[in-house]
């Protein structure tokens, strides 16, 4: 059994605040690391140590592994939970902390090698028995390559081996366009990961992405907590996620469900980690990728089943048994959560910048957060703010209070997508549950924010100017408020 008595978070953002969270309920000390753009943080200032580090960016400060064995030396942690992105699913580093004698909360560096590369986990899957949408990859050689991608037919999604985050993939609808879209998407490829290997695979149309949890430990135990329904995305990436799925019945849960345990199965898996599948409106299935890590999504797990996911991680990491067996886990009620991000999503969802002047969280939802009030929110990370996550008896009740949800968290600062998330939710094909990946697409000019009518354009200029002529008010145009209003007109 491996002790664990200190975790240091190789990260940032909510993920590392919720990770805490976790950690204190055990009884373990946390450290975090951070770079200078994060000192004003929650998880700074939650955490039991914080050592600061440094880069020539912000996020290459988070990445690089010297940074983190050294805070590990420095304070003398034990174990490291590398909780989403960054480092969290670097073989090579995961293999350095090994040999430092530190325990990576995470599977074994060859599971995240075998999974890291889609062509080989596709490779893993045909030789498995896994379901996998037909497709071909480039290793025949260009012209083998095209030859054989024809004969799959179009529509194609040519996809980077080494790809991930939704990004480096092109539809090709034609047969005409093959040769460019490979050649694109491998130039892109090696630009965006080092690795120009591509291949091309079956487009399915309107498709569900459906995702499922599992859990395994170093005993041959492997259970699942069920599916997650992924379908609301945009640009390739998630946007509002809910558990359990409302697309599937009972009977294909259990065999999706059952196809991602016998996938971890025989990838050896252990730890969390979540097998993902892109979804046939018949409801075929296929392996789309296995994800090495926590998911941003696994609070909606956690509140239908119960468990707390980054629990299970440590405990798993230190070599005990799952306590759970299959059988203990049960779906109750239903969970959805949104992805709070700060950007203008009239304006083709462009990041948006400036400080948090106000940051207020609805009641009576879960919300996953890493930032204060008065935190600046740069461009330097994603620009996920926070995660509201909402349980409920039924479907219906869920949607309505992750309405709520969205209506009553407050933020002044920086533009939020909180608008465009209750469209979503509110719209009559989100509620009968009629999703697939293209929905937001589909009904876009429904999502986007209406215009205003000439009444309210006056309300709003009046609140304005009324709201200016305070700021003017020498008596209460105090010097640091001038100095916060600036960023508000961002
Ligand atoms: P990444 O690792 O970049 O996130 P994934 O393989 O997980 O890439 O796919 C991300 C998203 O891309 C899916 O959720 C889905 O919307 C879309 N996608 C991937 N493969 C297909 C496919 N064969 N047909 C249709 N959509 C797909």
């Amino acid at each position: 059994m491996a002790q664990i008595d200190k975790v240091l978070i190789a990260n940032r953002g909510e993920i590392a605040v919720r990770i805490i969270r976790t950690l204190k309920q055990m009884g373990i000390a946390s450290v975090v690391v951070y770079h200078a753009a994060d000192t004003d943080s929650i998880a700074v200032q939650q955490a039991d140590e914080a050592v600061e580090i440094f880069g020539p960016t912000p996020v290459a400060a988070y990445i690089d592994q010297d940074n983190i064995i050294n805070a590990c030396r420095q304070t003398g942690a034990d174990a490291i939970h590398p909780g989403f992105g960054f480092v969290s699913e670097n073989a090579e580093f995961v293999r350095r902390v090994k040999a430092e004698g530190i325990t990576f909360i995470g599977p074994e560096a060859e599971t995240i090698d075998l999974m890291g590369n889609k062509v080989g986990a596709r490779t893993f899957c045909i030789e498995n028995n896994h379901p996998i949408a037909p497709s071909v990859t480039d290793e025949c050689g260009m012209e083998l390559f095209i030859e054989r991608a024809n004969e799959i037919g179009t529509p194609l999604l040519i996809k980077a081996a080494a790809g991930g985050g939704g990004k480096g993939m092109h539809i090709v609808r034609d047969n005409s366009e093959i040769r460019t879209a490979i050649k694109l998407a491998s130039t892109e490829a090696l630009r965006s990961f080092g690795n120009s290997q591509v291949y091309a695979e079956r487009y399915i149309d309107t498709p569900r992405h459906i995702e499922v949890q599992v859990l395994a430990d170093h005993h041959g135990n492997v259970i699942h907590l069920g599916e997650r329904e992924c379908s609301i995305q945009r640009r390739f990436q998630k946007v509002v996620e809910e558990a359990p799925s409302p697309t599937i019945d009972a009977d294909l849960r259990k065999r999706i469900c059952n196809t991602a345990v016998d996938i971890a199965k025989t990838a050896n898996y252990r730890n969390a980690g979540t097998v993902e599948f892109i979804m046939e409106p018949s409801g075929e299935f296929y392996f789309l990728e296995m994800n090495t890590r926590i998911q941003v999504e696994h609070p909606i797990t956690e509140a239908i089943t119960g468990v707390d996911i980054v629990e299970q991680q440590i405990r798993v990491a230190r070599g005990e048994k799952l306590s759970l067996t299959q059988s203990d886990i049960k779906l109750n009620g239903h969970s959805i959560e949104v992805r709070l991000y700060a950007e203008d999503t009239d304006n083709d969802f462009a990041p948006s910048t400036g400080s948090l002047l106000v940051y207020r969280p609805a009641p009576g939802v879960r919300f996953d957060n890493g930032f204060n009030e008065g935190q600046a929110v740069t461009s330097a990370f994603d620009p996920m703010l926070a995660k509201i996550v909402v349980h409920a008896d039924s479907r219906e009740e869920a949607i309505k209070k992750a309405v709520k949800g969205c209506e009553q968290t407050l933020v002044m600062g920086v533009t939020t997508n909180a608008d465009f998330l209750e469209r979503v939710l509110n719209h009559p094909a989100f509620i009968d549950a009629k999703i697939h990946t293209g929905f937001i697409d589909k009904y876009k000019d429904a999502l986007m924010s209406p215009e205003l009518t000439e009444n309210e354009l006056q309300v709003l200029l009046t609140a304005a100017a009324l709201s200016n002529r305070a700021f003017n008010d020498p008596e209460i145009a105090a010097p640091e408020l001038h100095a916060n209003i600036g960023s508000w007109r961002n």
